[in-house]
Order: C-alpha cells, then sequence, then structure tokens
C-alpha cells in the first residue's frame, strides 16, 4: 500500500531526532511524533556537562532546540503535542499508527524511541504531595525551595547529579539512599558529598512523606537498624529509577522483565520495519552519547532494510 512517509520515528528525544537527521538526510519522508517536550528528559537537564564536543557544558533546553532544528534542516516533520497510540503492523508489511488526536498515519517502517518515565516512589504522600514538593525534576521545581532543607531519594548518577544541582538553593541536603554507599559515577560523587550542604543518610528508605497541601517532612526507616526518625524536607526530590515506555508496543516488541524492548546491534527489534533504540531499550549503558548512537544506527537501519526491499519487490512501492 501507498504508504504516508518512509519512517515514523516515535518519540522526540536525543535518539528520535538523532534517527530524523539521519533519514531526513537520506531523504526519506520522515515523520516524528512527540507527545511532550522536545528533547524529552535531556530538555530538563539544567546543564549536559558530558557530551562529546562541549567543552563548556550546555543546557538541556537548548541542546534540544539545536538537535530539532538540525532535524528540522534535512526535511523531517517534527510533530510536537501528538504521541502515538497504537501501532499495528499491517498484512503488507507497512506501519499504521494510531495517534492522540484519533487520526492515523502509516510508514513503510517504524523505530520506537519513545524512552522512559521515573519510577514512582510506593510510599503515603507521594501522590498526594506530587507537585506540592515532590519532584522527579531539580531543574524544573528546585529553585522554588530556597533556603529550605530537602530530601533526596536514590543513590545513582540521577540522584547525584541532581542533588548537586540542588545545593544552589537548599539549605540543606538530607540525601537518602537504600545502601551504604552511592553507585554513581566517582567524579560526581566527590562532588556532592564535598558540599557541606549534603548529608548522606545511609541504609534508610523512605516510609512516609507528610504535610497537607505542603511537605512539611518525611519519614525514614533505617534498615539496619529498624528505627524510623523524622528529617525535616520542605521538599522531596526522587531518583529511583525509571521505567520504559514500552506498553503499547508490548504486543509486538519482545521485552525483558523490566518491560524493556530487546533489540540487536543493528537495532532491529526482529519484528520486520519495526526498530528501537535509545533508553526504552536493554542498553549496556544510558547516556546521551550511546543512545544518540542507537537513533543513528535506527536511522541506518531503516535505509538499509527499505533498499533491500525495493530490490526484492520492486512493484511494492518501496
Ligand atoms: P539508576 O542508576 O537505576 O539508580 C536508581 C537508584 O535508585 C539506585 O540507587 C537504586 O538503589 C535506587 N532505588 C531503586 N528503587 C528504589 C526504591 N524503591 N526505593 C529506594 N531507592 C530505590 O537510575 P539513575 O540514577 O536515574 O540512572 C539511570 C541511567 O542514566 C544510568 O545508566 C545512569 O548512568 C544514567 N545517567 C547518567 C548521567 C550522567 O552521566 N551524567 C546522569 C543521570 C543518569 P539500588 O542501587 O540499591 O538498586
Amino acid at each position: 500500500m501507498a504508504t504516508d512517509y518512509d519512517v515514523i520515528i516515535i518519540g522526540g528525544g536525543p535518539t528520535g531526532l538523532a534517527a530524523a537527521v539521519y533519514t531526513g538526510r537520506s531523504l526519506l519522508r520522515t515523520l516524528v511524533l512527540e507527545k511532550q517536550t522536545v528533547g524529552g528528559q535531556i530538555a530538563l537537564s539544567a546543564a549536559i556537562d558530558n557530551y562529546p564536543g562541549f567543552a563548556d557544558g550546555i543546557s538541556g533546553y537548548e541542546f534540544a532546540e539545536a538537535f530539532l532544528k538540525h532535524a528540522q534542516r534535512f526535511g523531517a516533520e517534527v510533530r510536537i503535542g501528538v504521541g502515538a497510540a497504537s501501532v499495528a503492523r499491517n498484512d503488507d508489511g507497512t506501519f499504521t499508527v494510531g495517534l492522540s488526536d484519533e487520526t492515523s498515519v502509516t510508514a513503510k517502517t517504524v523505530i520506537l524511541a519513545m524512552g522512559r518515565h521515573p519510577r514512582r516512589l510506593e510510599v503515603p504522600g507521594y501522590d498526594k504531595l506530587f507537585g506540592k514538593g515532590v519532584s522527579v525534576c531539580a531543574t524544573c521545581d528546585g529553585a522554588f525551595f530556597r533556603n529550605v532543607p530537602v530530601a533526596v531519594v536514590g543513590g545513582g548518577n540521577s540522584a547525584v547529579e541532581e542533588g548537586h544541582f540542588l545545593t544552589r538553593y537548599a539549605s540543606e541536603i538530607n540525601s537518602i539512599h537504600r545502601r551504604d554507599h552511592f553507585t554513581a559515577q566517582k567524579i560526581l560523587i566527590e562532588e556532592y558529598l564535598h558540599d557541606p550542604k549534603v548529608k548522606p543518610v545511609w541504609n534508610s528508605v523512605v516510609e512516609e512523606i507528610y504535610g497537607e497541601n505542603e511537605v512539611d517532612g518525611i519519614r525514614i526507616r533505617n534498615l539496619t537498624t529498624d528505627k524510623t526518625e523524622d528529617l525535616p524536607a520542605k521538599a522531596v526530590f526522587v531518583f529511583i529509577g525509571w521505567i520504559p515506555n514500552s506498553a503499547m508496543v508490548k504486543h509486538l516488541v519482545r521485552t525483558d522483565d523490566e518491560g524493556r524492548v530487546i533489540v540487536n546491534e543493528l537495532m532491529e527489534t526482529g519484528v520486520p520495519g519495526l526498530f528501537a533504540a535509545g533508553d526504552l531499550c536493554v542498553r549496556p549503558i544510558y547516556q546521551l552519547a550511546n543512545v544518540v548512537a542507537d537513533g543513528v544506527q535506527a536511522a541506518v537501519s531503516v535505509e538499509r532494510y527499505l533498499e533491500i526491499k525495493k530490490h526484492h519487490d520492486p512493484n511494492h512501492g518501496y
């Protein structure tokens, strides 16, 4: 069947936009669907300091804007505020993508680049006070909590990096982690713990976030002694990992126990014409540079797939 696009890229984060730069430059009719913010999670990052080539760092927002411009320069159509609601493979091997505005579009190939979302802390007060002091984004909400105590939960790169960002504003940071050490990169840990405002609270979990219309404090439990303690906090920043946004495609692709899409090194999902890349997938590391590379690989794989199809099936419209 004649399709609207050669490739539909679902997700306008760094992975999706990197793919769009390549497919656009290869003159493939490219549609990028981004239901929220171009740049995805990275757009919320205050400073990107470890993307090779940007010696002075760059803000997530600037980075995302530059990426968008680059993809558009090569002709990619980027629809912002429109998400994919469904993906179906048609009998002739093309794809129909249902959109959040209840229309649909078709393409010869699809690249899944929907990324992942932050894991919730399953404790009383989390939902009630989310947006009222409970946050998953220091860059977005940190400035609201000047000269007051805050808590950070988690021990990976996100917790340590975002916690470090919060030292600009908060009067003190109780940094709560269920282990007796952080697992973030050494350089990040050193910078973080060097700040006198940061008080690591080891071997501990949050049991409750309390307050009515704002956060008034938290109750933590020490896993070694089983003792509970109340700590002052006007905000709780939670960085305890991620959940892949794979629910929409679980009927089509293979996923691991955590719901991450399984791909090979060519970003192939095993379904002909359907590729997946970046944070949505099982990857050895989750760094900006390698999820961008994933997008590039997916785009090149799309090109090759279409070339092969055209060669073997010249009357098929490929
Ligand atoms: P992560 O590495 O998965 O760390 C999650 C943290 O949350 C761990 O400390 C984990 O503890 C803790 N945790 C998980 N579930 C919990 C729960 N229910 N209650 C309390 N604590 C819980 O996640 P991340 O820090 O967001 O990083 C994700 C990926 O992005 C990583 O690959 C990271 O390297 C990358 N990243 C890189 C940068 C950078 O390079 N600058 C910045 C941010 C993120 P356990 O260790 O005990 O499981």
